[in-house]
């Protein structure tokens, strides 16, 4: 079972639930259950730096020099990217560029071309 939160008004931990509601029996207090944050947000956009919405199959170009992962090679600022391919995670764009081969980047740092 899920630990109830205390009364907010007394800090009573009688508390109980009642439908969308958490009920104190000690003060009569009652309050909405909390929305689950994480639900709200909008989820499945990736936008770029500008705030365009980035697609499968967009050609981006990265607005920034970019330190490359496990080599000593930087990714220019200004390097075009095609087709690029979005996934889940912290690094959003999946793509392979020219001397480079696959990569990953983050949307933060490139622009729809
Ligand atoms: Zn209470």
């Amino acid at each position: 079972m899920s630990k109830l939160p205390n009364c907010p008004a007394c800090n009573s931990d009688y508390t109980y639930e009642d439908g969308v509601l958490f009920v104190c029996p000690e003060c009569g207090h009652e309050w909405p259950m909390e929305q689950d944050a994480e639900n709200a947000e909008e989820t499945g956009v990736i936008r770029d730096a500008n705030g365009n919405e980035l697609n499968d199959g967009d050609t981006i170009t990265v607005i920034k020099d970019l330190k490359v992962k496990g080599s000593s090679s930087v990714l220019k600022q200004g390097t075009k990217v095609k087709n690029i391919r979005l996934v889940d995670g912290d690094h959003d764009i999946d793509c392979k560029i020219d001397g480079f081969g696959p990569m990953k980047l983050k949307s933060e740092f490139v622009k729809k071309v």
